[in-house]
């Protein structure tokens, strides 16, 4: 039977191209997990994926309410899970206020990190039930949030601190929108989200890796310069940030290529490996990346996930 692969944000960027990828393997069926199922639809019909391959579901990653449903949507489907891909995410850079997802958390952690971790927390039984013999669970990270490398200590770096904002709720009700406790900075707060995003793949793969055999990864696919994430940035930073990339980091990967990246760690035979960070090279080969101090750090892996 086909690999039935649920991927969330496949409306646009590396999700629509990592669906494309799939569906051009032949062996997978994708469910696109989508806030906004007209726009799911009209750009899996543009990228020319099969009718036969895809299915498009409600998912608003802003309302834990509505993963809840999704959730339920999708078992009532009586399709088995073998991968869940956790790809949308949202990036606020120029937002002088804080927004906030449905139920008041802070929307970069709350969409980015706790409707993913809702998600992937819920699903996990739908995934063990699979009869599929290489189930994965992928989380989308990012060299940003690894203030090991150059791009990642650009300020403002990412930096969890005792995690204070997080356990106060992520609003100015109580504590803070920011998971640190301190002030509004919407790039930070997709920075520390991208953190969390890594530190809940790797806590999954030491809580259950070894029971359930899964495998859980996460990866950088490269920096995609032109995708519908920078839409909130100034112009001008959209107009020279792909050049910029392109020729002076030489950090620039395509959509087309991205999403190839995306869809060998779903459905490579060679990248079961549960826990790792994986990276391209130059040459477009993967290998198993480094991450952080912080965004290895297995006690805020445990605070970020919760106890058993
Ligand atoms: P896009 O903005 O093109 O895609 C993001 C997707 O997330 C869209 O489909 C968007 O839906 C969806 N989304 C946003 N909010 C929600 C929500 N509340 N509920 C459900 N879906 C939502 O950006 P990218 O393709 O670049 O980003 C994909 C992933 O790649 C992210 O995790 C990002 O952090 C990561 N990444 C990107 C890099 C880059 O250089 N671009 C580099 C490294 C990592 P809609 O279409 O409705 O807006």
């Amino acid at each position: 039977r086909k690999c039935v692969v649920v991927i969330t944000g496949a409306s646009s960027g590396l999700g629509l191209a990592t669906a494309k990828a799939l569906s051009e393997t032949g062996q997978c069926h994708v469910i696109m997990a989508c806030r906004n199922f007209l726009k799911a639809e009209m750009a899996a019909k543009s990228a020319g994926i099969p009718k036969e391959n895809y299915t498009v579901m409600h998912l608003d990653l802003a309302s834990l309410e509505s993963v809840r449903q999704f959730v339920d949507t999708f078992r009532r489907s009586g399709m088995p899970l073998d991968v869940l891909v956790c790809n949308a995410a949202v990036y606020l850079p120029t937002a002088k206020e804080p927004s906030y997802s449905a139920e008041g958390f802070e929307l970069s952690v709350g969409t980015n990190h706790l409707g993913h971790f809702l998600l992937a927390r819920l699903l996990l039984d739908d995934l063990k039930k699979s009869d599929y013999p290489t189930k994965r669970l992928i989380i989308v990270g990012s060299i940003t949030g690894n203030t090991n490398t150059l791009a990642g200590n650009v300020p403002p770096k990412a930096n969890l601190g005792d995690l204070r904002g997080l356990v106060g709720g992520l609003n100015d009700l109580n504590s803070s929108p920011m998971i640190d406790g301190g002030e509004f900075d919407g790039a930070k707060a997709y920075k520390d989200s991208k953190v969390c995003n890594m530190l809940t793949m790797q806590e999954f793969h030491r809580r259950y890796h070894e029971e359930t055999g899964i495998t859980f990864a996460s990866l950088y696919p490269g920096c995609i310069a032109e995708t519908g994430l920078f839409r909130n940035h100034v112009p001008l930073f959209r107009t020279l940030f792909p050049p910029f990339q392109k020729y002076i980091t030489k950090g620039y990967v395509s959509e087309e290529e991205a999403g190839k990246r995306l869809a060998q760690v779903v459905s490579d035979p060679s990248l079961t490996k549960s826990g790792v960070y994986w990276s391209w090279n130059k040459n477009s080969s993967s290998f198993e990346n480094q991450l952080s101090k912080e965004a290895s750090n297995a006690d805020k892996g445990i605070q970020v996930v919760g106890d058993k």
